[in-house]
């Protein structure tokens, strides 16, 4: 009758037999959403602990939420792979994991070749009792002054060195990524002269407009 309390110790690492991946302090994963219709969960694991004789195994999470699990929603800026790490901490079985994950810096996202599935980014921690994000302030370019969504294609304007989305500037993507030179409505009197005056209308065959992805680095 008397058990005393049931000692739980913790645990370094631990094989999900599954998926045949090792976990452990520090990794992040995808898990099973309590509706099946809902993506997977992502969670960045910190703790794991199992009972006296290694059974009954539990991670201690702290969850990433989705832009539309935030009290502000999606909005345009974000990223289809963006998640925001919460303060939100939980306890789940381990039985719930279904995959492992990477969430990157927003930097090192936007220095991926491929984004592969289970590839994530994390640019704002997110305080889910007021919805807030910390930092609340980020960078925004273009004429529509949003923040950078990796998922956009933007062209470099070589006089101010702003970025600007295709759309914004009347132009389309197929448009922008045959540019080989871009001025902004801002700089453009000013660099017609100047190209006027050197070397005209030539052409050269350096590509200075990229995608705002492959440019940054
Ligand atoms: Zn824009
Ligand atoms: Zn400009």
């Amino acid at each position: 009758m008397a058990r005393g309390k049931a000692t739980r110790r913790t645990i370094e690492s631990y094989t999900l037999s599954q998926i045949n991946k090792t976990i452990k302090a520090g990794d992040c994963v995808l898990m099973r959403p309590v509706e099946r219709s809902k993506p997977q969960y992502v969670a960045r694991i910190e703790q794991i602990d199992a009972d006296a004789r290694g059974g009954n195994v539990k991670v201690h999470v702290r969850w990433y939420y989705r832009p539309e699990e935030s009290i502000g929603g999606r909005r345009q800026f974000h990223g289809s792979k963006e998640v925001f790490l919460s303060d939100h901490h939980d306890v789940q079985s381990v039985d719930t994991i279904e995959a492992k994950c990477t969430v990157h810096s927003f930097k090192s996202y936007t220095k991926l070749d491929a984004v592969g599935n289970e590839d994530y980014f994390c640019r704002f921690e997110y305080n889910s009792c007021t919805g807030a994000f910390n930092p609340d302030r980020v960078a925004v370019y273009c004429k529509c002054e949003m923040p950078y969504n990796p998922d956009d294609l933007m062209v470099q304007c070589e006089g101010c060195s702003d970025w600007f989305h295709p759309a914004c500037i009347e132009m389309t993507a197929e448009e922008a990524k045959r540019l080989d030179h871009f001025f902004c409505e801002t700089c453009s009197p000013q660099a017609q002269n100047k190209l006027h005056n050197s070397h005209a209308t030539s052409r050269n065959s350096d590509t200075k407009v990229d995608t705002k992805r492959r440019r940054r680095n």
